[in-house]
């Protein structure tokens, strides 16, 4: 045999070698996910944005949720743009729908969740059952809800929810603006990788009906960086909430305004606040949601 022919034939061992080495440690890494995965928390992603602004940001917030779970460990999460889940009924087929004889559909009900990350708009259709399960979803059975941005649009003709949430949207007269975002307390999970003080480029939001003495506000827009003469400027005590914790009976509720520009949801801060919200409705930590005075 020559030389060059036997080098040949080590370097295809080595190859395949190498080959069956890294499909086995694929394989053990899969093993450990799935071993995890009993462990694991479960989060509902839910963006039904059939009645308002579809804000393209949504499968980008998704998708860095999801990994931040995923790698952490701490949570799966479920996409869903429809609300079909939202629902502690367990979800039932139409005869014949089925994909194959006696198989059953595997639909994951309000049940099965340990907290819902909510990226929807204005109004939603549910119907009065599955409204009153979303809300007993938090105030009884003790579970977490956290909504990012335009989650505070949702449900005007629905009062209950804007009591669970905290407050409403009242538009954003600055539209896309450079502000400072002061945090309030820097010592609450979801705030603890937010600088004390960061001018964030974003779709700043006006918000009302919410009370301080009702939630813990956790940052707020600096008014000084704000243009408080546009019309659409409605508050005349200056106070803008950027992100809040509170409590709904037994639940953690988290809102945070930020989150329209794309961009953001790729920067440390932002990642983190929302990350670290979802942990603590999780209760996989905690945090003080006791009102704090301005
Ligand atoms: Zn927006």
């Amino acid at each position: 045999m020559s030389s060059l022919r036997r080098l040949a034939i080590v370097v295809v061992v080595l190859a395949a070698s190498f080959l069956v080495r890294s499909v086995r440690l694929q394989a053990d890494r899969d093993v450990g996910v799935q071993a995890d995965r009993g462990s694991r928390k479960h989060v509902l992603a839910w963006a039904d944005v059939r009645n308002g602004y579809q804000h393209d940001v949504i499968s980008h917030a998704f998708a860095v949720i999801e990994r931040l779970g995923h790698e952490s460990g701490a949570f799966d999460t479920f996409f869903r743009t429809d609300s079909q889940l939202v629902t502690k009924q367990p979800i039932r087929f139409a005869t014949g729908t089925g994909i194959a004889s006696g198989e059953q559909f595997l639909a994951h009900n309000l049940e099965f969740f340990d907290a819902i990350f909510f990226f929807g708009v204005r109004e939603i259709d549910l119907t009065p059952a599955q409204r009153a399960d979303l809300l007993s979803f938090v105030r009884e059975d003790g579970k977490g809800f956290v909504a990012a941005h335009s989650g505070a649009t949702a449900f005007f003709s629905w009062p209950e929810f804007g009591e669970m949430l905290g407050g409403r949207f009242d538009e954003h007269p600055w539209g896309i603006a450079d502000a400072a975002v002061v945090v309030d307390d820097p010592r609450f999970p979801a705030m603890q990788r937010f600088p004390p003080r960061l001018v964030v480029r974003d779709e700043h939001y006006q918000l009302k009906d919410f009370s301080r003495d009702r939630l813990r506000v956790l940052a707020h827009l600096d008014p000084a960086t704000l243009d408080l003469k546009r019309p659409l400027v409605h508050r005349t005590d200056a106070d803008f909430p950027v992100a809040w914790a509170k409590t709904y009976g037994a639940g953690r509720v988290f809102y945070s305004t930020l989150g329209h520009d794309p961009e953001l949801w790729d920067t440390v801060p932002i990642q983190q606040m929302y990350f670290q919200a979802i942990r603590w409705a999780l209760r996989l930590v905690d945090g003080d949601a006791t009102p704090l005075r301005r």
